[in-house]
């Protein structure tokens, strides 16, 4: 919708809703109660008026993480406004605990740094015009809710971020202080949609209404969005090619399970093998693995052949080498299958297995990074 200090800036479609609902509860409801007997149209004129400030206090508080984001070194792609906040994108990621921890913080503070300037504000106000203090008077109020809410200590709220610093600042290990933020979150988030349904039967309908919903984003954003997205970024930069084992044996369908199990499986170090006709190694016809062949009795390895208890797999499951590996990660939970082979114009270059990817992210702890 526009730009500030270079940063591109986005509405959400929630936030039309939001800002009909709020304009509508304050012009509607809130304001009347407060002052009545004003007309309809000078209701409408604080509803919008605090409406519009309200969303410009909400750019404010993004923008100040965006600045102190700046001042370490991290370029935030744009900032994406919807229900109740807004999201700094950024493709870079939080280089220390301490950067993470001045970036969060810069949120909430200028969050309180608002509410202090509303409160003043409409005490300069007040001998001017009543209904003018008033509104200046609920943006400090909201201003107020707006930081403390957001330092709720779970993640994805900044309180959450908070808290993952000072974890990752004090254990030195960032996984964990990201398991714990998330945890967190979603303890809080439990616990806003317990409270907005008591509300909800307590007589608040609206009221309860807003905690539960509230509760009800934070849960799903702290259960999967940190950890998806983290792992999500992370695989979606790197190659099948890249972690693929190159050293490919191709089973016969022919052979017996006995031969199957002594000439590879005891031979080399891998849990399954590609299944082909040896003179058509391009065409994959299945996978076979040590678990389906222990399935069978140990009497029997003689007599049944690979191709009796391989698990088919069809051409388009197959990966290609430019594909990344979280589209691999997809393909393995499509096709039930633990390893699929790598293909290049029905060439077989290699396998790629569950086992690669989990070993290679353990290798890389550094992946649950701030997106
Ligand atoms: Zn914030």
């Amino acid at each position: 919708m526009g730009k500030v200090i270079g940063i591109p800036i986005e509405l959400n479609l929630s936030w039309f809703v939001i800002f009909g609902l709020l304009f509508w509860s304050l012009s509607g409801f809130l304001f009347p109660t407060l002052i009545p007997r004003l007309s309809s149209l000078s209701y409408a004129t604080m509803g919008g008026i605090a409406t519009l400030l309200f969303f410009a206090s909400l750019v404010f508080h993004e923008l100040s993480h965006s600045f102190v984001g700046q001042h370490y070194g991290i370029k935030v792609d744009r900032i994406v406004l919807f229900l109740f906040g807004g999201v700094s994108e950024t493709s870079q990621e939080m280089p220390n605990a301490k950067a993470e921890f001045w970036v969060a913080v810069a949120g909430p503070l200028s969050s309180i740094f608002l509410c202090f300037f509303f409160f003043l504000f409409s005490l300069v106000l007040l001998p001017f015009s009543g209904p003018a203090a008033l509104v200046s008077q609920w943006l400090g109020l909201i201003n107020l809710v707006l930081a403390l809410f957001n330092l709720l200590p779970g993640f994805p709220l900044d309180g959450g971020r908070v808290l993952r610093s000072l974890i990752w600042r004090f254990s030195g290990n960032q996984r964990f202080a990201t398991r714990i933020a998330s945890r967190t979150g979603q303890v809080l988030a439990g616990g806003l949609m317990i409270w907005g349904v008591i509300r909800l039967f307590t007589g608040n309908f609206l009221g309860g209404m807003w905690i539960f919903f509230l509760g009800w984003l934070l849960l799903s954003a702290a259960a999967n969005e940190y950890s998806e997205l983290v792992l999500r970024q992370a695989l979606g930069r790197v190659k099948v090619s890249e972690l693929m084992s190159r050293e490919v044996k191709v089973v016969s369908p022919d052979l017996s399970l006995e031969e199957a199990v002594h000439e590879y499986f005891l031979r080399y170090p891998f849990g399954g093998y590609p299944v082909a006709d040896p003179r058509f190694e391009g065409n994959i016809l299945g996978i076979v693995t040590l678990s389906q062949i222990r399935e069978v009795p140990r009497e029997e390895w003689g007599l049944r052949r690979v191709s009796q208890v391989m698990l088919p797999l069809v051409k388009e499951d197959a990966l290609s080498e430019e594909d990344d590996v979280a589209t691999a990660l997809l393909k393995f939970r499509t096709t039930g299958l633990g390893r699929l082979p790598v293909l290049v114009d029905h060439q077989l270059i290699g396998i790629l297995s569950q086992s690669d990817v989990i070993r290679w992210l353990n290798a890389h702890p550094e992946l649950s990074r701030e997106d």
